[in-house]
């Protein structure tokens, strides 16, 4: 508390000035250093006060021999996978210069992301404006708001990503923008790494290597911090990224040359993207399973139902490409490990995913998959 004090007081003291809003050519001053040191400073005592997430088993007795663990990425302060991922992003960005004290930060985001950067955001005194559609649900924006955030809602037609950029230049602030930086911002070879966890986690597990990881993709930064570690580890790892069929991502790992997917999009939040990510690298993934939106929510459910705990609907994404490749090694007679990732909790979607008068209303018939996913849970095989 006192040296958080003392870098206040200095903070205050440096006098940083704080640019005229709509002056697009003001010359962006060189940050100050000893704000950058009390803002990393800042960062690393609220990760020395957290803990890491758990890893936790997800029992099929049916398959003695295949382990199958999910990575609870929901108990993190903000409830998301996404908090790691703006915990680099604000260290990356402080690293570069890029984040000046009361100067504010920008991004293109409805979901998770912004709820996450809302609260570093917060934590080093720096406004925070979250580019929303207008659609975006109303639970969503007060979750950014409630953490000192600010919404800009957008029309439909005009690009997120355009509208932030503007924002951020007019105001002489920073544009975060997750779907470039998140492959980069965090350090894939190590330092505390959601991959460095769950190796150092599986250690003491009958198979401690795991044979599959299997995550999903949004900005595609998981699977690019998972498969880059295990290839520079020289692990024997799988990585698969489980991704809705209203995604290109499926499609561009097939054909390089296929780079946007015009249907409507996935109902699954956090996954599938009309455009291929800048984060995305498919070179780091070794295999694709596409996962319908009923398939995703009936695993969902189930999961949820197994592990006493509501699971968000990427993480049924996940679970059901899990099922598969767990079927599929079970009728080889191999043995071996799986981890995947449980992304948020299935409270943010108690009015959605959970709800049967949704689910009825978007016209999807979960029965025949619910019975899949069940069936797996009981014999080991999806069948
Ligand atoms: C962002 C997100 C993902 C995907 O993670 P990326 O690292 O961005 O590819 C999965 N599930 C949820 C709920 C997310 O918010």
């Amino acid at each position: 508390m006192r040296s958080m004090f003392a870098a206040k007081t200095q903070q205050e003291q440096s006098n940083v000035v704080t640019p005229p809003a709509h002056n697009q050519h003001a010359p962006s001053p060189e940050p100050d250093r000893e704000w950058v040191h009390w803002a990393i400073g800042r960062i690393e005592a609220d990760f020395n006060r957290s803990a890491d997430t758990h890893l936790l088993p997800v029992p099929v007795p049916a398959l003695p021999d295949i382990g199958l663990y999910l990575k609870d990425e929901s108990s993190h302060p903000t409830g998301s996978l996404k908090h790691r991922l703006a915990r680099s992003l604000f260290l990356y960005a402080l690293s570069n210069g890029w984040l000046q004290a009361g100067r504010p930060v920008i991004e293109a985001s409805s979901g998770s992301t912004a709820v996450s950067e809302a609260y570093f955001a917060r934590m080093l005194g720096l406004p925070f404006i979250a580019v929303v559609p207008v659609n975006t649900a109303p639970e969503k924006l007060h979750a950014i708001e409630a953490l000192g955030g600010t919404t800009h809602p957008v029309e439909a037609g005009r690009t997120l990503y355009a509208v932030a950029e503007d924002l951020a230049r007019s105001l002489g602030g920073h544009y975060m923008d997750q779907f470039t930086y998140a492959e980069r911002a965090t350090d894939w070879r190590g330092n505390n790494n959601i991959a460095e966890a769950i190796y150092a986690q599986m250690a003491r597990e009958p198979h401690p290597v795991p044979t599959w990881v299997v995550c999903g993709a949004g900005t595609g930064g998981t699977s690019a911090t998972i498969g880059r570690f295990a290839r520079y580890h020289r692990h024997i790892t799988q990585i698969c990224v489980a991704d809705p069929e209203a995604s290109v991502f499926h499609r561009h790992w097939h054909d390089r040359s296929i780079d946007g997917y015009e249907g409507p999009s996935s109902l699954i939040e956090g996954i599938g993207r009309p455009r291929v990510e800048p984060s995305f690298i498919p070179g780091v993934v070794d295999r694709m399973i596409v996962v319908s939106d009923a398939q995703s929510i009936a695993a969902a459910r189930a999961v949820s139902r197994r592990l006493g705990k509501l699971c968000g609907g990427s993480t049924g994404t996940n679970v059901w490409a899990c099922a598969v490749i767990a079927s599929e090694l079970a009728r080889a007679g191999q043995a071996g490990s799986m981890v995947s990732i449980l992304c948020d909790s299935g409270e943010r979607y108690r009015s959605s995913y959970f709800d049967d008068a949704w689910i009825a209303q978007k016209g999807l018939d979960l029965a025949p998959y619910e019975a899949a996913i069940e069936r797996f849970f009981d014999t080991g095989s999806i069948g």
